[in-house]
């Protein structure tokens, strides 16, 4: 953490460079918000990332650190993206990683959609 709270972002890391354009990625959609791409590793038979613009870490520095309307742009984007993957009508899950418990490995704030199937209980069975 910084003085002002605010965690370290590491510039390098694999998202910062798909925004920049460095490395490509498969586009699905972007405003003045986000950008989304399609997971390199599919977990469902739709796997889409979505990923704000803005040196974030994850979503608790997101929430406290990004203007409210980068946050409202985003959940939008978020919102548009699913339904023009055509899973609105069936439904979709989301999911945001957050440190070291969650294996977030990528500390880029972003939010998974998926979906295409059924796709049983959230977690794996517990305990
Ligand atoms: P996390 O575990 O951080 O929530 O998820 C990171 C996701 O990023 C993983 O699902 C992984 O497959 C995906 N990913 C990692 N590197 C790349 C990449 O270079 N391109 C794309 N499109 N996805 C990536």
């Amino acid at each position: 953490m910084t003085v002002s709270g605010k965690p370290p972002y590491d510039p390098a890391n694999i998202f910062a460079k798909i925004l920049s354009g460095d490395i490509p990625a498969k586009k699905i959609y972007e405003d003045e918000f986000s950008l989304a791409f399609h997971d390199i590793q599919p977990q469902a038979p739709v796997h889409a990332l979505v990923i704000p613009k803005g040196d974030f870490v994850s979503s608790a520095d997101f929430a406290a650190n990004a203007p409210a309307e980068l946050i409202v742009g985003f959940h939008r984007a978020v919102a548009h993206v699913a339904k023009e993957l055509g899973l609105e009508e069936t439904g979709y899950r989301l999911i945001s990683n957050m440190g070291w418990n969650s294996h977030q490995e990528v500390p880029h704030y972003h939010v998974h959609i998926l979906g295409g199937r059924p796709l049983g209980p959230m977690l794996a069975a517990f305990p």
